[in-house]
């Protein structure tokens, strides 16, 4: 654990067990340079505490690095809850969660994450201030999809191939779910052509109905050809067998975690693809989320919303002069601003 905690640069790390409730909970605050530490709780059936713990820090880390590039007065931290193997009272271990959090005194604001729920964030934030997500705080999804687009928007500036305006282009959408079908909606209203997939198909006609979408198959949409790719459904979804498929010039979608490994980055770039780094892109959600919490207006978060297009740009600007995949010039990128290294 000390070997991981080095490595990730991890400031610390909280452990809780509760025996009334049954709460296992790790808090993993990886900086706090430029503010709380704010990042969503897991609550997943881990298998070992040394998974949890693995899990805790490694995103942990990679909170810090995307509120960096986001502009927030955040850091990063993110909390995991081993979920309890036989039946418990779920109120309970949240509000048991909630005092964790409380503990900390501000230093790691909680969030929702997979496994977690709204309710969930209300029973935190009857022990503690130190939460989003409640049911009071509205969704995130929309901000992601116009976070997306303002970033689709970079790689038509960034691209040689690519015009001004997206009137004609094609773009192909993997996962119509809340962030999916509203991008689809802001494509559609700019007159791109869209493809699209989902494994739920009452979604993929509702999209061929309102946008006049062209529906493919869950497997065909990597092949199909198009102007940009988005993914906005599952993470992993580019891999060695997926990235030689591709017949887009570009990559830009919600989905978290996109690339497999890290070479997948390398080989988006040997294929000269413009790749839209996923935590850069999909940053809105967390711009809504912060900026919610600490009561600053619409329009401040619009700004910062808007802002993921400069940042994309400024990605693929060094990519193209250091001849290095947007992946790596994206970590380096948040390391100035979290470390103060230098770019390349
Ligand atoms: P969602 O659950 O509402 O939608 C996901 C959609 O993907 C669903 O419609 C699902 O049926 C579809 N899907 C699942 N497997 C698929 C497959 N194999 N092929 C095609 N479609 C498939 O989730 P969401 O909130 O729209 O988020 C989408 C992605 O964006 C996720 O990776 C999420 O982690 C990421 N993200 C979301 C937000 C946000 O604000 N919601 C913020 C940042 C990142």
């Amino acid at each position: 654990m000390f070997r991981q905690i080095t490595e990730a640069r991890l400031n610390d790390i909280h452990l809780k067990y509760d025996e009334a409730s049954g709460l296992k909970a790790i808090v993993a605050i990886h900086n706090t340079q430029r503010g709380p530490a704010l990042g969503g709780c897991r609550i997943i059936p881990y298998t070992s505490t040394e998974d949890a713990v693995t899990d805790a820090i490694r995103l942990a880390k990679g909170m810090s690095y995307k509120a960096a590039l986001a502009g927030l007065d955040l850091g990063g931290g993110k909390s995991v809850i081993m979920e309890p193997e036989g039946p418990y009272d779920r109120e309970q271990l949240f509000r048991a969660f909630g005092q964790f959090i409380d503990e900390l005194e501000g230093r790691y604001i909680t969030a929702m994450d997979s496994g977690s729920r709204v309710s969930d964030m209300d029973a935190i934030a009857s022990q503690t201030q130190h939460v989003s997500c409640t049911s009071s705080s509205g969704n995130p999804a929309p901000s992601t999809a116009l976070g997306v687009y303002k970033g689709i928007q970079a790689t038509l500036k960034a691209h040689p191939e690519f015009g001004s305006s997206l009137k004609g282009m094609t773009v192909a959408v993997q996962g119509l779910g809340n962030v999916g079908f509203a991008l689809c909606q802001l494509l559609h209203k700019d007159g791109a052509k869209l493809i699209v997939t989902d494994i739920n198909e009452q979604k993929v006609q509702q999209c061929v109905q309102e946008f006049g979408a062209t529906a493919v198959g869950a497997e065909d949409i990597y092949s199909v050809p198009c102007d940009i790719f988005s993914p906005c459904g599952l993470g992993g979804i580019l891999n060695e067998n997926t990235i030689h498929q591709l017949q887009c010039a570009a990559v830009a979608g919600s989905a978290n975690n996109q690339l497999l490994t890290p070479e997948c980055g390398q080989w988006l770039f040997d294929r000269g693809i413009l790749y839209a780094p996923d935590y850069l892109i999909n940053a809105g959600g967390l711009i809504f989320v912060a900026m919610t919490h600490q009561g600053q207006s619409q329009n401040e978060m619009n700004h910062r919303i808007n802002a993921i297009e400069d940042t994309l740009l400024q990605v693929f600007r060094y990519e193209q002069q250091r001849q290095s995949p947007s992946s790596l010039i994206a970590d380096h990128m948040a390391e100035v601003l979290l470390y103060g290294e230098q770019v390349g």
